[in-house]
């Protein structure tokens, strides 16, 4: 966020300056002239006197001025790094951090002389959305909060600190074990995941943090702040609310990561990404109703690489967009080759609707086929609920508009409350594999909630999926609580179009088997 914090006394000094060169330029052309022997003697050389001083002093007048103005922001900025104090929550800043830290652990933390560091990096996932729906007054205060119950968590022990955006920095020592820095870093989260008011409503904000120990040796604390935010990253990638200590395998797969990031913006240009479809079937009579489009990626040298590994970094890296984008076309066009009764679901990222112009976009790749638009089903999962209500609920009425139907995935794992799900009207419920597979586990929670979740449906005239069914007895035991169409290896796995367009759509599914994806680390050796 970038923030105008230049006082007035620096923007006088500035203005002076602005027009002491001016004035500078001025005399120096009056000094100019009068060594190249020049008098005022005549009307014309008075003229071009003045035409020349005025441009002079123009031209280094609008020049000073050009760098105040146009690179304003980054002259706040350089005048902001310069600060140890962050100014709006008055904790440390970046370099007042740096600047503390050695002294803090020179002197062991204080008086009760600690004998290991750890930093701990903390961010929250909707600072933007904050920003956006409420304006950045509003979003300062909520970094003001935050500030305000870090200082009293870290009180004098400990060193606290903004660094930037959302991201905030603590450093505290630790007398004994592992087990003082987990309840530490769990009573931090607990504390900063607190509701927060705005307004009427009420807001919980979720936090993510990653600590890295300061060795011995005390590395500089850039290296430390990385260590801590790569920890902070892994754990966002396994839930929200969750921390983990940084370890020299995080390097490694950080490593993994930036390829995934330089190979995937090719992929896309050397045609390396593909769709296959795994079926639905009618869970009565076994026939097909349609598919899911899931992406593939076969690496030119590594060979496939599953979606779960690079959709999450394309949605970071902004390559979602075009990835998002390719899949919708495919599908449409793979549409029109299956017959009219088969809708084909595509998943569609968070992210993705970020766009403006994503649902007119696919209005107008919709208008450009033939088919059906309720022949096109768009899956979102319950993250996309957790962001501005108001907003999402126009989106998604823009697309049920447009006549596409609507499924919400992976239902059951997310926060999203029943009434805001009646609401935005759904077309189909995707009960999440974990219920499923804890429903022959004997999991009583897990039948309640598949028993809940088709009543629900039944509720908004909605259809229930029940997603990655494996055997006869998740089945059978699917069909009794009322699930009116499943999906999974049992019935199919995800294979090419040529191979949905051999099947016997008014028929029984049979199984196809792709080659399992390589794992995490064949890429790694290979890549590296
Ligand atoms: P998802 O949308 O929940 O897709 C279901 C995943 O479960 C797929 O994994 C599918 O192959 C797998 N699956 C289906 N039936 C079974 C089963 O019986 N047993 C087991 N063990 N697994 C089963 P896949 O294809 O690896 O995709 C993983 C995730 O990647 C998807 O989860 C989805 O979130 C994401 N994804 C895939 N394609 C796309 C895409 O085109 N766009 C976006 N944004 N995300 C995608
Ligand atoms: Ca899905
Ligand atoms: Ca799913």
């Amino acid at each position: 966020m970038k923030r105008n914090t230049v006082p007035q006394q620096t923007r006088i000094f500035r203005a002076i300056t602005i027009f002491s060169s001016g004035m500078g330029a001025a005399m120096l052309a009056l000094w100019a002239l009068d060594m190249a022997g020049m008098t005022l003697s005549s009307y014309r050389e008075a003229a071009t006197f003045g035409a020349i001083v005025l441009g002079l002093a123009s031209l280094a007048g609008a020049g000073t001025a050009h760098a105040y103005f146009a690179g304003g922001d980054d002259t706040s900025q350089s005048y902001e790094a310069l600060l140890n104090v962050d100014s709006v929550t008055g904790l440390l800043s970046r370099k007042g951090l740096a600047e503390s830290l050695e002294d803090y652990v020179s002197k062991g933390g204080g008086p009760s002389r600690m004998n290991r560091f750890f930093l701990i990096s903390l961010d929250f996932d909707s600072l933007r959305d904050f920003n956006e729906t409420y304006g950045l007054e509003t979003g300062d205060s909520l970094l003001r909060v935050f500030g305000d119950r870090l200082r009293r968590v870290v009180g004098e022990t400990g060193l606290a600190a903004r660094t930037s955006g959302g991201e905030f920095v603590i450093v505290l020592g630790a007398n004994h074990d592992d087990r003082e820095l987990r309840a530490a870093t769990e009573a931090l989260l607990g504390v900063l995941s607190l509701p927060v008011r705005v307004g009427n409503a009420s807001h919980s904000v979720f936090w993510n943090a990653g600590v890295a120990e300061i060795h011995k040796n005390r590395p500089p604390m850039e290296r430390i702040l990385r260590h801590a935010n790569l920890a902070r990253t892994t754990s966002r990638a396994t839930g929200r609310g969750t921390w983990s200590i940084y370890h020299p395998e995080m390097s490694q797969v950080a490593a993994y990561r930036h390829w995934i990031e330089a190979e995937l913006s090719g992929a896309l240009q050397r045609e390396e990404l593909m769709l296959h479809y795994q079926p639905k079937v009618d869970a009565v009579t076994g026939a097909i109703v349609g598919y899911e489009a899931l992406l593939r990626w076969n690496h030119h040298q590594n060979g496939s690489i599953p979606p779960s590994e690079f959709i999450p970094i394309a949605e970071q890296c902004g390559l979602i967009q075009q990835i998002g984008d390719f899949v919708l076309r495919r599908v449409c066009e793979d549409l029109e080759q299956l017959p009219d009764h088969i809708v084909v679901s595509a998943n569609v990222s968070p992210a993705q609707f970020n766009r403006d112009d994503f649902v007119s976009n696919l209005g107008r790749l919709i208008n450009g086929t033939e088919m059906r638009p309720g022949r096109l089903e768009i899956e979102v999962t319950e993250t996309l609920l957790i962001r501005n209500h108001s907003e999402i609920r126009r989106l998604l009425g823009r697309l049920r508009d447009l006549g596409i139907k609507l499924a919400i995935d992976d239902f059951g794992t997310g926060y999203s409350n029943l009434s805001t799900l009646s609401e935005l009207r759904f077309n189909t419920l995707k009960i999440d594999k974990s219920f499923v597979d804890r429903l022959t586990e004997k999991d009583p929670a897990a039948s309640t909630m598949v028993a809940s979740i088709v009543g629900m449906a039944r509720s908004m005239n909605a259809m229930v999926v029940a997603e990655g069914v494996e055997t006869e007895e998740q089945a059978t035991l699917l069909r009794a609580a009322g699930c009116t169409v499943m999906q999974g290896y049992l019935f199919g796995k995800p294979q090419p179009l040529s191979s949905v367009k051999r099947q016997n759509h008014d028929g029984k599914p049979f199984l196809v088997h792709t080659s399992p994806p390589v794992r995490q680390t064949d890429v790694l050796a290979a890549a590296s």
